[in-house]
């Protein structure tokens, strides 16, 4: 397939690589990031994406996939599909979709998990809204930059599941902080707690595979001094659009707005910007009872 890919960064550019290794014809665009080997470099987005079957974004946010998406749309051959995989807003994967398809395109959103490990060894999951048709169509691409793509239903739903899922986590992320910092107060070893709410019913994903608490349970970014793995603000990043989505579709979510407004204090007032999202633990232990 010949393939536009616009966002070149830390998640695009293993993306475009790994597609190029495939034998496909990928030409990039990046305002700053380099071309990744295999790729030709276009002067502009639009360019990346003339003639393309598909143009893949990959970009920070929803303003910049809006603004780029004016841009490359009408530079796209009729019958292609604009496949966004950045996370960002519904509402704005929801109108770039009507622009497509008004153009006579079709287009999906696209949002990843698994990060940048998952981009560059092609293990990543993507989560699809959009048609059948296009998600037929871009489905080997995602094979190879994935191990797995879920079809969760019409434009948006990419989207929605994503933040859906990223509520969950934060919010047991913090619960599982919290209750190890408990424990430490009352005098409970770390490896018998871990022992018996991974197997319990306190268990999640944050404790039985990211464990918070460093030389407990699996290698985690605790054990590597909290160094990301997932940062605590790309965590407030996906709380936000949450309740951004919240708000648009009147939904009531106390927990994920309790756990945006403790990330957004971890982020801003208290250095966890560039720390892993689960140092949430040495944040509580580091604190007394607060009324
Ligand atoms: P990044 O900042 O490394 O890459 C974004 C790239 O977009 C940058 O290279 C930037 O120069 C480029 N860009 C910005 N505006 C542009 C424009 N107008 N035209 C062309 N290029 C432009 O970010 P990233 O970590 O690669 O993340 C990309 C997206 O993936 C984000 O939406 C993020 O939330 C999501 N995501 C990231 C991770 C992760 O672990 N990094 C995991 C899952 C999802």
């Amino acid at each position: 397939m010949n393939i536009g890919f616009i966002g070149l960064g830390n998640m695009g550019g293993p993306m475009a690589a790994n597609l190029a290794k495939a034998g496909h014809a990928v030409t990039g665009f990046d305002l700053t990031a380099p071309c990744p080997e295999g790729v030709t470099r276009a002067d502009s987005a639009a360019a990346a994406a003339k003639g393309a079957d598909v143009v893949i974004t990959m970009l920070p946010n929803g303003a910049i996939l809006r603004a780029v998406a004016a841009d490359v749309i009408p530079a796209m051959q009729a019958g292609a599909v604009l496949c966004d995989c950045s996370t960002v807003d519904v509402d704005s994967a929801r109108a770039v979709a009507e622009q497509a398809a008004a153009a006579g395109l079709g287009a999906l959103d696209a949002p990843v998990s698994g990060g940048t490990g998952g981009a560059t060894n092609g293990t990543l999951t993507f989560m699809v809204g959009g048609t059948e048709a296009a998600f037929a169509t871009v489905k080997p691409l995602f094979d190879i930059m994935g191990q797995k793509a879920v079809h969760c239903g019409d434009a948006g739903a990419g989207q929605s599941a994503k933040i859906c899922n990223n509520m969950i986590l934060g919010v047991t992320m913090i619960a599982t902080c919290e209750a190890f910092a408990l424990a430490d107060k009352l005098g409970l070893d770390r490896g018998k707690m871990f022992d018996v709410v991974s197997t319990s019913s306190g268990a999640s994903w944050s404790i039985n595979a990211y464990c918070p608490a460093p030389g407990v349970g699996p290698t985690t970014p605790a054990d590597n001094g909290y160094k990301p793995g997932f940062a605590a603000e790309l965590m407030l990043k996906d709380l936000r659009l949450s309740q951004q989505a919240a708000d648009s579709a009147d939904a009531d979510t106390p927990m994920g707005q309790l756990a945006t407004a403790l990330y957004t204090q971890f982020v801003e007032a208290e250095n966890g910007r560039g720390m892993d999202f689960s140092a949430m633990l040495p944040r509580f232990e580091a604190r007394g009872r607060q009324d």
